[in-house]
């Protein structure tokens, strides 16, 4: 099937490439780097395929103007689809599949990472020590041994994130609308909003952006978090207010913040802009903090989950057009 394959960098195509040629080369795989948007979803005229990243627009009107064309599928390397106006696509006959599993593990360990990071410092060491200041004033952190985690979304992510905290000796909190089984047997409590919110020193969000997921993370409930509190982010930038939580650093009511994820980062990630003035006075503002530290959507990049979201997207192509059943359909939705 010929496929036009958005918003795709050096490591996209070869790993693409490469499942592709494990797969005896069934796909004819066209690359661009634009973003799908109204003004770019003309290049995919003649394609009845198209794939798409996380800041790819699939809005209604784009959404009717590929299908206008001749798309037919839209398969998605990410697993979050927040981007995809789902009911558009079933309206206007478009199948729309994901790659709804890649390692959990390459997201959880980045979130690890960043709640070690900002805890003890080590973006702010990083620069110190390069300069020859090896003055430690400033870098205190605290043992995350015998604190209270909690877990926005304990799905697959937020699993593997709640299995690794565990083995620091923490106390263990989950909010999800469904309890997981192996957060449970870690002794995880599933609490509400309210008291996860009031009780974590440390609070991860797995959630997926939903309607109801959006400014979960609002004015109102960072005023309910302790003092003191660190937040981490690596499912989508709009679970957190932005301007809410540039208000609650100011007045130190949260005490640390890692970012993998921006509202508004269709403009800004994935590329290189260090040439540029980042117009968006909201992340600018962000990006003074010295206890905040904002990493570009780089959670998911590890070799194994890109080789997985390679194959997966693959395999998706080829079901779609041997019209076998597939895991990963998101629309047409089943009964
Ligand atoms: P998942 O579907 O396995 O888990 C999501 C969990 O959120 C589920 O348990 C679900 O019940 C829960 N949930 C849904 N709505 C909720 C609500 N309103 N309140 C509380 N809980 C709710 O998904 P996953 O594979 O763990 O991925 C989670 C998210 O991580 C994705 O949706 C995506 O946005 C994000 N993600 C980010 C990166 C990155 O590189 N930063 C990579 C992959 C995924």
């Amino acid at each position: 099937m010929d496929v036009l394959v958005y918003d795709t960098k050096k490591y996209d195509r070869e790993t693409l490439n490469a499942a592709n040629a494990d797969a005896g080369a069934p796909h004819k795989l066209v690359f661009v780097e634009s973003l799908l948007n109204e003004r770019t979803a003309s290049l995919a005229d003649g394609f009845p395929a198209v794939s798409l990243f996380v800041n790819d627009d699939a809005s209604a009107p784009v959404l009717e103007r590929l299908a206008h064309s001749g798309v037919r599928l839209i398969t998605l390397r990410s697993t979050g689809f927040n981007n995809v106006d789902l009911d558009a696509a079933a309206r206007c006959g478009l199948t729309v599949m994901r790659v709804a599993n890649y390692s959990p593990y390459a997201v959880a360990e980045f979130a690890v990472a960043l709640l070690l990071a900002v805890n003890r410092k080590l973006h702010r060491a990083y620069n110190r020590t390069r300069e020859g200041n090896f003055a430690l004033d400033g870098l205190q952190g605290y043992d995350i041994h015998g604190k209270t985690v909690g877990v926005i979304g304990t799905g697959r992510i937020g699993a593997v994130f709640a299995r690794i905290m565990h083995g620091f000796g923490v106390t263990l909190l989950g909010y999800d609308l469904t309890p997981h089984p192996e957060c449970l047997a870690l002794g995880m409590r599933y609490v509400s909003l309210d008291a996860l919110l009031a009780e974590s020193d440390v609070i991860s969000l797995h959630t997926p952006l939903l309607p109801s997921t959006y400014h979960l993370i609002n004015a109102e409930a960072l005023a309910k978090m302790k003092r003191g509190v660190i937040l981490i982010n690596t499912s989508r930038g709009a679970l957190v207010d932005a301007e809410a939580l540039i208000e609650a650093l100011k007045s130190g009511h949260v005490g640390a913040v890692g970012l993998d994820v921006y509202e508004e980062e269709e403009g800004l990630f994935f590329r290189d802009r260090s040439d540029q003035i980042i117009t968006d006075d909201v992340f600018a503002r962000l990006m003074t903090f010295p206890n905040v530290l904002i990493t570009g959507h780089q959670a998911f990049f590890t070799y194994e989950a890109l080789a997985q979201i390679a194959a997966t997207t693959i395999r998706n192509l080829s079901d779609f057009e041997a019209g076998r059943h597939n895991e990963n359909v998101l629309v047409p939705r089943s009964a």
